[in-house]
């Protein structure tokens, strides 16, 4: 039996091996046998950091992992009919899950789970290098199991999956085979490219909320770019929606938006990868995908906002005070994308003058300050803020007093009038 005991203890940080003793311990009063499974092995093997610790354990009930969150000093955040569940310890996630056998009763189904071994639970994964899986428990610790040869995947650099019909029985594992392999540096394994490129179109049949799930991890990933290019090579992006294609100005605009300090990356993909969509595709894409009511919003901004700036012919004469009304009600995300397809141009620098300033410019007078003025209450208040912000972005006014001078003349206006 291999065991890679000194690799999980150089790889697993204190906290991480603490925990894991301490499940391990639980389940050997309870006579069952804990195993770190899934990402963790993989990048413990690869001299990665492990992320998210995941246990499988055959035999995991709600009382098991209860006694775990307790022993652990922490709470069960969630439970699944399959005897899945995410543990809350300090400011750390824990799954522990029951080992399962899966089958699919057809192509995009979602799986039909039962109780299994370890041997079952390895068998259900997507790539051989997700398939192994460390023992855990005290009189054991480090044990491999590796029935698909995982180890030596790694070694090979290469993303195998596991068996003739896996990509038919679940398709987002094509958008995970490429995610893989672009993050790892690793090459698509010769058969497993060929089942990829066969059950392409099985991707018809997965939810959009299941491929919008995939793509949120891709846009995440720090080379997002090189996996949608990869993609777009395969035939995956095309498949997903025939508008999603990649050109190479689409390209360089998501190269752009990952130095691009902005925080939420997946919005700002969204935007640019929409970005050159008709209407009819861009619907057809907002509902395949079932996007969020955030990411509906940043699609059809981006399309507002490509149409009321950058592609309106008097952009340049445009005013301060225009650019703000035309942009003030769209989301970030996707003005900035706009902003990214036309770097240098005029349009970029009045998205860009929008974001940085334009947006935050707010008069010095409120309500309050109008009303002693001696502005009557009702709908003239709304008006001459109104007013006001506008000479303030087209800079016509600086100071406070230029704001009171403003509203007495217009009060004055008013009376004369
Ligand atoms: P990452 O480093 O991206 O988080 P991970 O390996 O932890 O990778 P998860 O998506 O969290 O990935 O899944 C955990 C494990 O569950 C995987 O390692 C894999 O063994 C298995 N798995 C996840 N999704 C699938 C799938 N669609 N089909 C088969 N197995 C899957």
């Amino acid at each position: 039996m291999t065991t890679i005991a000194a690799t999980l203890e150089a790889q697993l940080d204190e906290v991480s091996l603490r925990q894991l003793r301490v499940i391990a311990g639980v389940a050997a009063q309870r006579g069952l046998q804990a195993y770190l499974v899934g990402g963790g092995v993989r990048d413990a093997l690869l001299g990665l950091p492990i992320g998210d610790i995941d246990v499988t354990v055959a035999g995991a009930t709600l009382g098991f992992a209860q006694a775990v969150a307790s022993a652990l000093g922490g709470e069960v955040m969630a439970h699944s009919q399959f005897n899945t569940f995410a543990l809350n310890i300090a400011d750390r996630r824990i799954d522990i899950a029951m080992a399962r056998r899966e089958s699919y009763a057809h192509p995009g189904a979602l799986p039909t789970v039962s109780p299994g071994s370890m041997d079952d639970d390895l068998a259900r994964r997507d790539f051989s290098i997700n398939a192994m899986a460390a023992s855990i428990n005290p009189d054991s610790w480090g044990e491999l199991l590796d029935p698909f040869d995982g180890r030596a995947d790694l070694r090979r650099g290469v993303v195998r999956a596991l068996h003739d019909a896996s990509f038919r029985d679940d398709a987002t594992r094509i958008l995970r085979a490429v995610r893989y392999a672009v993050r790892l540096g690793f090459t698509l394994d010769t058969h497993t490219l060929r089942l990829l490129r066969r059950d392409l179109t099985h991707i018809d049949g997965i939810s959009g909320a299941r491929i919008r799930h995939e793509l949120e991890r891709i846009f995440q990933e720090g080379r997002a770019v090189s996996i949608l290019d990869r993609m777009q090579r395969l035939g995956v992006t095309q498949t997903i929606h025939p508008a999603l294609a990649l050109d190479a100005p689409t390209l360089e605009a998501l190269r752009r938006a990952v130095n691009c300090p902005y925080a939420d990356k997946a919005a700002l993909f969204l935007s640019i990868l929409t970005y050159d969509m008709a209407a009819s595709d861009r619907v057809a894409f907002t509902e395949r995908l079932r996007l969020t009511s955030r990411w509906a919003q940043v699609v059809q901004d981006t399309a507002r906002a490509r149409s009321s700036v950058q592609d309106d012919p008097s952009i340049d004469v445009f005013s301060r005070s225009e650019i703000y009304m035309r942009l003030r009600a769209r989301d970030e995300a996707a003005i900035l994308g706009c902003a990214l397809f036309d770097e240098d141009g005029a349009a970029a620098r009045r998205l860009t003058l929008f974001l940085r300033e334009l947006r935050y410019v707010k008069p010095m007078l409120n309500g309050n300050d109008l009303l002693e003025l001696g502005v009557p209450q009702g709908t003239r208040i709304g008006e001459l803020l109104y007013d006001l912000l506008v000479a303030r972005l087209d800079e016509k006014i600086r100071t406070r007093e230029d704001e009171i001078s403003l509203v007495l003349a217009r009060l004055e206006s008013a009376t004369d009038g």
